[in-house]
C-alpha cells in the first residue's frame, strides 16, 4: 500500500486530529487496543471494520463520553480533557450515535437547539464560574435573568442561532424545514437520524464524528445521506465517518482506517484497503459456515453477536424482526463490496441468521 497517498491531506499543517495509543477494554476484552490516527484539516476519513472492531469505542473516546485506559487526543494540538463530552464539544468536537439520540418530546428545532447551549456567550455569562462549586448559582442567575428580560446581545444571538438552525435543516431539503416546529417523536427514522446530524452541525464543528449515519437506511436515503455528506466535505467540514455501506466509503472517504479487534490492521485510500487481504481475511475469516457456489452462491460470515448487534443498529429502543434487521443493517452490504472488490466482481451473498433476541438487549445495545 503506498503510503503516500494514505497520508493526511494537510500534512504540511497542523493537524485537525491526532489520536495516540489509544486503550479501552471492558472486563477482559480489549475493544480499543492501540489506536493511532491522524486526521489534516479538511480531510474526510473513515472507519470500517467488522462488528466489535472497536469502531464505536473509537468514537466514545474521541468525543468524551468514555474515558481512555491510556492514550490522548489533541484537537489542534491542544489536549482534550478525557471522558468529558462537554470539553469536547467546547473544543470542537460534534458526533452522532449509532443507535440515533433525538429527544421525542422535543420538536427538531428544539432538538437541533439542545446542542448549541455550549457555544452561547451574550445568553450565559460569567461561565468560567460555573467551574466552581460554590460560585455556580451566579452565571445561573445571570443566565435566567436575561432569559427573562433579553438585551439587545442576547436577542442578536438568539436570531443568529434561529438562522444557524434554519442553515442546518435546510440542509436536508424538505424533510426537516417543514417539521420544524414537529415533536420528534413524529419522524420517521431517517428524519430522526438527519435531526441528529443537523444537531452536531449547527455547532459548527471543527470535527464531526459520524457513527453509521445511514445505518437502517435504505438505498435512496443512503444515496441522499452520501450526497449531503459529499456537500460537506466539498464545504471543507473535517469528517470521521464511521460507516458498513462500501458505496458511501468508497464514494466519500480520502482516506480508510480499518480496524479489527481494536487495532488498526490497514490504511489506505479506499481502493488499497478494500483490496487488501487483511480486510478481507478481517470480514471474512471468521465465517461460521462457507459454502461453495457450485452449492448455491452463498457465503454466511456473520455470528448472532454480529446480528444483534446490527439488529439494535437499526432501530434503537424498538422491537426489530433480527432477520428483517440484519438484512437491512448494512452489514451484508460491507461483506459484499469487500468481497465483491477482492473477487473483481464474483457474486457472494450474505445471508442473515436469526437469533433469539430481547427487548433488554436492544436497551443494552442503546447506550453504546
Ligand atoms: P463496533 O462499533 O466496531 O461494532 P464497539 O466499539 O461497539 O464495536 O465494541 C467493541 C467491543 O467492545 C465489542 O466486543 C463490544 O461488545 C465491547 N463493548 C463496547 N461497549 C461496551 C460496553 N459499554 N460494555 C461492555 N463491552 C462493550
Ligand atoms: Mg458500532
Amino acid at each position: 500500500m503506498s503510503r503516500s497517498q494514505s497520508e493526511p491531506v494537510a500534512s504540511g499543517s497542523e493537524p485537525v486530529l491526532v489520536v495516540r495509543g489509544l486503550k479501552r477494554a471492558f472486563g477482559g476484552v480489549r475493544a480499543v487496543d492501540g489506536v493511532d490516527l491522524t486526521i489534516g484539516a479538511g480531510e474526510f476519513v473513515s472507519i470500517i471494520g467488522p462488528n466489535g472492531s472497536g469502531k464505536s469505542t473509537t468514537v466514545n473516546l474521541i468525543s468524551g463520553v468514555l474515558t481512555p485506559d491510556s492514550g490522548e487526543i489533541l484537537l489542534h494540538g491542544k489536549r482534550i480533557r478525557p471522558g468529558r463530552p462537554e470539553a469536547a464539544a467546547v473544543a470542537g468536537i460534534a458526533r452522532t450515535f449509532q443507535n440515533g439520540r433525538v429527544f421525542g418530546n422535543m420538536t427538531v428545532r428544539e432538538n437541533v437547539d439542545v446542542g448549541l447551549h455550549t457555544t452561547l456567550r451574550a445568553s450565559r455569562p460569567l461561565r468560567a464560574l460555573s467551574a466552581l462549586p460554590l460560585l455556580r448559582w451566579i452565571p445561573l442567575l445571570a443566565e435566567f435573568a436575561l432569559a427573562l428580560v433579553p438585551t439587545p446581545a442576547v436577542r442578536a444571538e438568539r436570531r443568529e442561532i434561529a438562522a444557524r438552525i434554519d442553515t442546518q435543516l435546510a440542509r436536508f431539503g424538505e424533510r426537516l424545514t417543514p417539521r420544524a416546529e414537529n415533536s420528534a417523536h413524529t419522524l420517521s427514522y431517517a428524519n430522526r437520524r438527519r435531526t441528529e446530524i443537523a444537531r452536531a452541525l449547527a455547532l459548527e464543528p471543527h470535527l464531526l464524528l459520524l457513527d453509521e449515519p445511514a445505518a437502517g437506511m435504505n438505498q435512496t436515503e443512503t444515496a441522499e445521506i452520501g450526497r449531503q455528506l459529499a456537500e460537506l466535505k466539498a464545504q471543507g467540514q473535517t469528517v470521521l465517518l464511521v460507516e458498513h455501506k462500501m458505496d458511501l466509503i468508497h464514494d466519500l472517504s480520502d482516506r480508510v482506517l480499518v480496524l479489527d479487534e481494536g487495532h488498526v490492521i490497514a490504511e489506505g485510500t479506499p481502493d488499497e484497503v478494500l483490496a487488501d487481504p487483511r480486510v478481507i481475511e478481517a470480514y471474512l475469516g471468521r465465517s461460521r459456515a462457507v459454502r461453495s457456489p457450485a452449492a448455491g452462491s452463498s457465503v454466511d460470515a456473520r455470528t448472532a453477536h454480529d446480528v444483534q448487534h446490527s439488529a439494535a443498529d437499526s432501530a434503537p429502543g424498538t422491537s426489530i424482526d433480527p432477520a428483517a434487521a440484519a438484512g437491512a443493517s448494512g452489514r451484508t452490504d460491507a461483506l459484499d463490496a469487500t468481497v465483491a472488490h477482492s473477487t473483481g466482481g464474483t457474486s457472494v451473498s450474505a445471508r442473515p441468521i436469526a437469533v433469539a433476541r430481547t427487548e433488554g438487549k436492544v436497551a443494552a445495545d442503546a447506550g453504546q
